[in-house]
């Protein structure tokens, strides 16, 4: 037996000895002779050779252990910082969805309030449309009263109308023309209403002229068509001169034919400086180009 094997039993021996497992100790004790004792010391030196590996295989494993627990706890680690990134991932994604919220909400106002100027615009129109259709019952009903003196009187009585008037050019200094009659208004005047008149493209400040003789029966602010004036030219027919900068006549005044009555501005409905001139006849509006040309 080599010292090695031969300290390595003693200990064995020595440990099981002091704690009272003493099965080995007696094993080796009892032999009855040297030579079974030699063999119970072989038997027992296997056996702390098998201990020895059965220590070392523990130590692997404890390593083994060990380094799996490492790995564990860095996997751990990792999961965390992920889990971390995920949140602030999460919650910037939140935060940008707010902030569109935000912005869908402020459209959504910016709609409303679009809505309810448009509403306002319709409303205002149509108010002024009213009014222009009373006054112009109200002049046919004077005409008439008029040239049924004049009968009993038993002079004529000239009724003018479309046919018979001449009209000038409105606005001396531009022939130019930026919308026609019946050309569909800007989106916010709605698709049903269509151009009631036309656009002459002139500078602010530039004159306004009476296309005929007549008498004022509008001078007057309105939302939509800011600073305008109407001229009755008798015969149920009439012109309507819009977003003026400033009147130079009131309502009532007689005016002749190439009358400066206004000056070219961007009130009311407007997105720049023009004259919007209408002509009516029985009630409605008609193509100023079919009877005015510059
Ligand atoms: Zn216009």
């Amino acid at each position: 037996m080599e010292s090695g094997q031969y300290s390595a039993m003693k200990l064995r021996i020595k440990y099981m000895y002091e704690n009272g497992e003493t099965s080995f100790a007696e094993l080796i004790m009892d032999s009855g002779s040297i030579s079974e004792l030699l063999n119970r010391a072989e038997y027992v030196s296997q056996i702390a050779e098998y201990d020895r590996k059965k220590l070392h295989e523990y130590g692997e494993i404890k390593d083994e252990v060990a380094a799996k627990e490492q790995a564990l706890n860095l996997e751990h680690d990792s999961l965390l910082a992920l889990q971390e990134t995920t949140r602030a991932k999460q919650q910037s994604v939140e935060q940008l969805m707010s902030s569109k919220q935000a912005e869908l909400k402020a459209v959504q106002t910016k709609i409303d309030s679009a809505q309810s100027e448009l509403d306002q615009y319709a409303a205002d129109i149509k108010a002024q449309e009213d009014q222009m259709k009373r006054i112009e019952a109200e002049m046919k009903r004077r005409e008439e009263e008029a040239r049924k003196k004049a009968q009993e009187a038993g002079k004529t009585y000239t009724v003018s109308n479309l046919g018979n008037i001449s009209f000038k050019w409105p606005c001396p200094s531009s022939s130019r023309i930026t919308s026609n009659f019946g050309d569909r208004e800007s989106p916010t005047e709605g698709a049903s209403s269509n151009h009631k008149g036309m656009d002459i493209g002139a500078a602010t400040g530039a004159d306004i002229i009476a296309a005929a003789d007549g008498q004022v029966v509008i001078s007057t602010y309105s939302y939509s068509a800011g600073n305008y004036i109407m001229i009755d030219h008798g015969g149920g027919v009439s012109t309507v001169y819009m977003h003026c900068s400033q009147l130079l006549v009131s309502e009532g005044a007689k005016v002749t034919q190439g009358q400066v009555i206004a000056k070219v501005g961007s009130t009311g409905y407007s997105t720049g400086s023009h004259l919007h001139f209408g002509i009516r006849s029985g009630g409605s509006y008609v193509n100023p180009r079919n009877y005015v040309s510059p």
